[in-house]
């Protein structure tokens, strides 16, 4: 099969052929027809985050596609499947976390001893065939393509979940930082389901695209925030913890900030002059929640009141769809074909 194989860290993802993999046990071969670049895989391409722990290393975690074979001992899907793929496949069922038996989710994923991560320790959907656990995946919606669903199975999931997470009621205000993969999706949940919401973001160049995807208003930052009323939610999505904490100061009393992103060279600091224990104010970290979760961000997605903004590269054109990731002037998702 072809797939995008990262040489080395930093190396550009190349299309090479490799041997197609052979479903094992709980296992489905899925034929990907199209998987979303997150920057999670740009990361892990540079050796930011951990380098893929196999060879030939091919990351990618927003895979959709068709079952095309089964493993011994499943059940649950068949051949002709419509499915999308998820980060985390499998936890070990046995560690100390295990031992909570929570749902599979990002979460499970980050703190099982020996979790099945897709494109960290297995490889990833970046290719023409991947393996994955079949409980870690879902049918998709009926005529929901392909290059829709894609960016909806890390960037959407992770975006619904934060919404999720930060349990906004009736009337409450919330606000998305950064509109990007993720923050472009969350805006729209967040009007999708009503609410009124704001976006933040620092270039100016978004804020008429900010507005198009439902967002009431669009601010610069969390002093502009305050000034257009703050809000009783704040999204974080992009990849800063400096804006982030700067968006404190339009959080309401009783507000909640979710950190739904990573920021892998800054620490998220409340500082000594906040008002934030006196406003009853929580931090709240969010990833993939559980695949009740995901299934209703695809649903959205499917009945037209979401719909993610992407751009689709031919699988030859992988390097550039991760370049253009990496430099951040995809509009908003980057989908590769294969
Ligand atoms: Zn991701
Ligand atoms: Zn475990």
């Amino acid at each position: 099969m072809k797939a995008a194989v990262i040489a080395a860290p930093k190396a550009p993802w190349e299309i090479r052929d490799v041997p197609t993999p052979e479903p094992g046990p709980g296992e489905v071969l899925v034929r990907v027809r199209a998987c979303g670049v997150c920057h999670n895989d740009v990361w892990t391409a540079q050796g930011v985050f951990p380098f893929p722990s196999f060879s030939p290393a091919i990351t990618g975690h927003e895979a959709a596609g068709e079952v095309v074979a089964l493993g011994p001992g499943v059940t649950g899907r068949r051949v002709g499947d419509r499915v999308g793929t998820t980060w985390v496949q499998e936890t070990c069922g046995r560690c100390g976390y295990c031992r909570r038996n929570l749902p599979l989710t990002g979460q499970s994923g980050m703190n099982c001893a020996e979790s099945v991560m897709t494109g960290l320790n297995t490889q990833g959907g970046h290719a023409e065939y991947v393996c994955v656990k079949a409980a870690s995946t879902v049918l998709l919606p009926d005529g929901l393509d392909y290059t829709t669903a894609a960016p909806v199975l890390c960037a959407g999931y992770t975006a619904w979940s934060a919404l999720r997470a930060a349990r906004p009621q009736p009337g409450e205000r919330v606000a998305v930082l950064g509109v990007g993969g993720l923050g472009h999706m969350a805006v729209q949940y967040s009007r999708a389901c009503g609410f009124d919401t704001v976006a933040i973001t620092g270039s100016p160049d978004k804020h008429e695209l900010a507005l198009g995807l439902g967002a009431r208003a669009v601010v610069a930052n969390g002093t502009e925030l305050r000034e257009a009323g703050g809000a009783d939610v704040v999204l974080v999505t992009g990849i800063s913890y400096r804006s982030a904490a700067d968006a404190l100061q339009g959080l309401l009393p009783g507000g909640r900030i979710v950190l739904a992103a990573i920021d892998p060279n800054d620490s998220f600091t409340v500082g000594p002059a906040s008002a934030f224990w006196s406003m009853r104010q929580q931090v709240i970290g969010a990833t993939h929640d559980g695949l009740r979760y995901l299934t209703e961000a695809l649903d959205l997605v499917a009945r037209g009141a979401v719909t993610p903004v992407h751009e689709v590269f031919a699988k030859e054109d992988v390097a550039e769809a991760v370049s253009r990731t990496a430099a951040g002037d995809v509009r908003f998702r980057a989908v590769v074909t294969y």
